[in-house]
């Protein structure tokens, strides 16, 4: 579930950075990967305009443009376009390249030191008013800046905290997850796979045997356990797509969740 919303969405999406930038065969397997996620029940796509300069977003709107219903689309708009008429011509230019009508959710990628949130947080209610965004998310936002931005929204509820979280990026655990998980605001977990970074083999054979799951799955088993997580590992190899998409397919049990937590301390 998404905030409040009650608009269901896949546990475990796709991230997209760093993909487009190429063409040829590099460019034809990850639009392939996209596809086989989306076709896999990996509906969630995340992408920015920052991306590849657009590049990304460009590539997004090829993969699903036979199939724009079967995807819950986010992007994000980057600081620099945080002013009121940026925001909105910055939207429009993501809608163009990503070849839709409207985004189902669009997310302030970084906090801004430079504009007011007041009036970056009209523009985004004014998108949702012109049919542009179905909801309204942040990135990066600590529990003070998102209250912050809730409050200067009059109209609109924030869905969701796009932040780095893996079972080896914990930072969030301390307020951020809490507070989201009080105010049902879906965190959204960027590197879950800390960028490929995790050591594997650190966990147990045997629980990995039980559950019948790859290493991976167990992390993205993990980063999703706690209640009001997704996870957007980026995956541009058709085999990892497949690997990922059945993560969740089995979840840990509490206790196996709690273990692996202590291990990776
Ligand atoms: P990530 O998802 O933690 O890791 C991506 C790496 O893991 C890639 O090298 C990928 O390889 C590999 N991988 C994926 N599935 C695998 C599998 N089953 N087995 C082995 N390796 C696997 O890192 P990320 O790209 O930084 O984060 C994911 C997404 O979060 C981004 O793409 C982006 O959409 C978003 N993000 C947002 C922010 C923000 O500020 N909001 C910041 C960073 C990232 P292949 O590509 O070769 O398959």
């Amino acid at each position: 579930m998404l905030g409040r919303t009650g608009e269901r969405v896949s546990v475990i999406g796709m991230g997209t950075w760093g993909m487009g930038n190429s063409a040829g065969e590099k460019r034809k397997g990850e639009l392939m990967a996209l596809q086989k996620g989306i076709e896999l029940g990996m509906g969630f796509i995340d992408t920015a305009e920052s991306y590849g300069d657009g590049k990304s977003e460009t590539l997004v709107g090829e993969a699903i443009r036979d199939v724009r219903d079967d995807v819950f689309l986010a992007t994000k708009v980057a600081p620099d376009h945080f002013n009121y008429e940026d925001l909105l011509k910055s939207c429009e230019a993501s809608l163009e390249r990503l070849g839709v009508d409207y985004i189902d959710l669009y997310q302030l990628h970084w906090p801004s030191t430079r504009v007011r949130i007041q009036d970056t947080m009209r523009a985004m209610e004014e998108l949702v008013s012109r049919g542009k965004v179905r909801y309204i998310g942040v990135s990066n936002f600590s529990v003070e800046q998102t209250v912050e931005a809730q409050e200067s929204m009059s109209k609109s509820e924030l869905v969701s905290n796009q932040v780095q979280y893996s079972i080896t990026s914990r930072e969030i655990e301390t307020e951020l997850l809490p507070f989201c998980e009080k105010d049902k605001i879906t965190v959204i977990a960027y590197s879950p796979l800390d960028r490929g970074r995790i050591q594997l083999n650190k966990i147990p054979k045997e629980l990995l045997a039980r559950y019948e799951m790859t290493p991976t799955q167990v992390m993205l088993d993990w980063v999703t356990h706690p209640r009001p997580v997704i996870a957007i590992p980026k995956a541009s190899r058709l085999d990892h797509v497949e690997e990922n998409s059945m993560s969740v397919d089995v979840r840990l049990s509490d206790e196996d969740y709690q273990a692996l937590s202590k291990l990776f301390q």
